[in-house]
């Protein structure tokens, strides 16, 4: 029951405030089911297939988020069954997160993904690539999507000065679009940002949501 215990813990380390994604992925349902009842509701995953397969075999009342690269013929599969996409990642994806959710007569939530870390394999936006986004005749066709606010990911790095960096210029990235784009959206107002490794940085910097994976369900399962 160590995650059990993992999740306790990490909820005492952190301001109420601040939403906890449980990174479930690679974990077997049995694990989140733990979680689960400790009263834990929020969970999140990075691939669809895994996503709609536990879903199925889990409570109703999980919120499920998905914050890795979603590849443009999954979102139809997808959207019917997530709270929040954490990585909206580009103007093509979001076209069709859009077009998709028009079909379904859905609303649905997404966070703005930043490239903030020195990876190039990371993905997300540049400051400039969201602004041209944002400014772009055919985002005022952006209908069906309500956008929450920013995501993004810091270099794996034993370097705290360099992560920190990071996400001040994640919440940077935040402030400058909330005050140019969204300020009649009060649902703007998120900023994903931390994970096992830097958490603490992160909240100390302002996230509103962390995603937690390892520290709580311990090392990942192979991937299947
Ligand atoms: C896996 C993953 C996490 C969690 O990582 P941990 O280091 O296990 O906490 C967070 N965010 C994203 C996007 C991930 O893919």
């Amino acid at each position: 029951m160590e995650s059990v215990q993992n999740i306790i813990n990490l909820k005492k380390q952190v301001p109420d405030n601040v939403k906890i994604v449980a990174v479930s992925k690679t974990q077997p349902a049995e694990e989140i089911l733990k979680v689960y009842g400790t009263g834990h509701k929020i969970f999140g995953e990075n691939r669809v297939q895994e996503l709609l397969f536990k879903k199925e075999r889990l409570p109703s009342d999980i919120e499920w988020h998905f914050i890795g690269h979603l590849q443009t013929n999954k979102v139809k599969s997808l959207l019917p069954h997530v709270v929040m996409i954490h990585s909206a990642d580009s103007f093509r994806l979001i076209t069709v997160i859009n077009r998709e959710a028009e079909k379904l007569n859905l609303v649905v939530k997404c966070l703005i993904q930043f490239h903030i870390a020195r990876e190039e394999t990371k993905s997300g936006f540049s400051l400039d690539e969201a602004e041209a986004m944002l400014q772009s005749p055919d985002f005022i066709k952006i209908k069906n999507i309500v956008f929450c606010g920013v995501m993004g990911m810091a270099t794996l790095t034993g370097d705290m000065n360099l992560v920190r960096n990071e996400f001040r210029t994640l919440r940077e990235y935040f402030t400058i679009l909330r005050d140019k784009y969204f300020i009649r959206n009060p649902e703007f107002r998120e900023i994903s940002m931390g994970m096992s490794g830097d958490y603490a940085i992160a909240v100390e910097e302002g996230s509103t949501i962390i995603r937690v994976g390892t520290l709580i369900f311990g090392e990942r399962k192979n991937q299947v």
